[in-house]
């Protein structure tokens, strides 16, 4: 699945992109969240919220981790990704140095943003 999450992230360079993993009875999953993005910033249109709010009480789905991306290198949660606490406790932030390529994956809990 980490390959999946990278290419989705590193697709969309050079603006930001998310995604969910997300757990269905005994499996794991990527789900990739159409956003709309810029270098800074991404947001989810009210259509997809619905749908997604639909898709989790229907298919008894639930949101282990958020993830996104800041192409710009910034390390550490911004103040935008605050909201990101209505989804899940957990975020996974993906930073990409868009010089040198690499990239640094962090972890972060909603209670330290
Ligand atoms: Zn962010």
């Amino acid at each position: 699945m980490s390959g999946e999450v990278l290419a989705h992230l590193q697709q969309a360079l050079p603006n930001e992109a998310a995604g969910l993993v997300m757990a269905r009875s005994d499996y794991i999953f990527f789900y990739k969240l159409p956003v709309l993005a810029t270098r800074v910033a991404f947001q989810l249109t009210p259509d997809h919220v619905l749908k997604l709010g639909t898709r989790l009480a229907e298919n008894g789905e639930v949101i282990l981790s958020t993830v996104h991306s800041h192409p710009n290198g910034r390390l550490g949660m911004s103040a935008l990704d605050g909201s990101l606490a209505w989804w899940s406790n957990d975020h996974l932030l993906v930073s990409f140095d868009l010089v040198t390529t690499s990239h640094v994956i962090s972890f972060y809990k909603s209670q330290l943003l």
